[in-house]
């Protein structure tokens, strides 16, 4: 069976919701997602969103900030064109219903954090539970949608490519070969579908499951990299990985992250069982620099797989 649509999206994170709104504008839109709808990334994410919103703050010093935080490893046109598009995202999702947190001392305005390596306050947050604040706003708008169809426990598989029909036909395949759809496991029919469409939209998240100790949730595993890359996209930064350092271990649970607010603002670190403690920045600082060790460590244990194809 073959399902046509205008645009496929395979992940109903933030990134496959958002692009679903847009397009809807424009056709249908099927989004696929491989367990329930709110499972993914998105609705883990606790402290917020940075973006320029007092009057005190401004667009240089967000750019400064984020290029001070990268090191050297961030391109500037792309840290410009995300600071300056901020605010009206946030505007956006606000208008999508996104309740953020608003501040104690004055609720016309909204609470703005300072974190780690931001010379302002101006992370918007919605408490510690951000993700599962929009991903409910961006999933309700989705559901209200006459052009949007989310379809649950559906795992796309692999990407349908004008290539691979080529090879199939035996015919000769075009230089510049297309995305026609997707293989689908419905995993309640047992079934795979074909999907075709107009464009195909791979928002599939990351792939911090491929470690054995991570907060992502079991839907990370890195396949919408994976399908990318059989179709002959190239693929790069792969050595970049977020990982928390406040993430509860216990060797038979799953992991999760422990509230940022450990570590956020307002954070004390304490030795144990001893009485020192630190200051909030000082708690920032030390949790920049356990991550930045985590990532010296996989990077030089080896674990940094940019894999490029011409
Ligand atoms: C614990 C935690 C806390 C975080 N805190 C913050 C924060 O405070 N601020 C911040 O900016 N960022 C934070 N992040 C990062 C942020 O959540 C992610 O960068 C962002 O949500 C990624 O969105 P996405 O839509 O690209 O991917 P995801 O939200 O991961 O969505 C991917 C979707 O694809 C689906 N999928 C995967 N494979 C398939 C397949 N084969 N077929 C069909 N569907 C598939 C998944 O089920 C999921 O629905 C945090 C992340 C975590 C894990």
């Amino acid at each position: 069976m073959t399902t046509k649509t205008d645009f496929l999206v395979i992940g109903s994170g933030v990134a496959g919701m958002w692009f679903a709104l847009q397009a809807s504008q424009h056709g249908k839109v099927a989004i696929v997602t491989k367990a329930q709808r709110s499972e993914s990334n998105s609705r883990y994410a606790q402290g917020g969103i940075a973006a320029v919103w007092s009057e005190e703050d401004n667009y240089d010093n967000h750019v400064r900030d984020t290029l001070v935080a990268g090191a050297g490893l961030c391109r500037r046109d792309a840290v410009e064109l995300t600071v300056r598009e901020g605010p009206a995202r946030i505007r956006d999702l606000i208008a999508f219903g996104t309740r953020f947190t608003r501040a104690e001392d004055d609720p016309e305005k909204y609470s703005l954090h300072r974190e780690g390596g931001h010379s302002h306050r101006r992370i918007l947050h919605a408490a510690d539970l951000t993700g599962a604040e929009i991903v409910r706003a961006l999933g309700e708008a989705c559901a209200q949608h006459p052009n949007i169809i989310i379809l649950e426990n559906h795992v796309a598989v692999d990407l349908i490519t004008e290539n691979w029909l080529c090879r199939r036909l035996e015919e000769i395949p075009p230089e510049e070969p297309r995305v026609l759809g997707a293989y689908v496991l419905d995993l309640d029919a047992d079934e795979v579908e074909a999907f075709s469409a107009r464009a195909v939209v791979l928002a599939a998240g990351g792939a911090g499951k491929v470690y054995l100790y991570t907060t992502n949730p079991s839907v990370a595993t890195g396949d919408g990299i994976a399908m990318a890359y059989r179709a002959g996209a190239r693929i790069a930064n792969m050595e970049f990985v977020q990982f928390h350092p406040t993430c509860l271990h216990h060797p038979k649970e799953t992991s999760f992250l422990v509230s940022e607010a450990l570590r956020g603002e307002g954070g004390k670190l304490t030795s144990w069982p001893g009485p020192s403690t630190t200051s909030s920045s000082a708690a920032a600082w030390n949790a920049c620099t356990s991550t930045c060790d985590t990532w010296n460590g996989l990077r030089w244990s080896g674990c940094s797989p940019i894999s490029t194809r011409s």
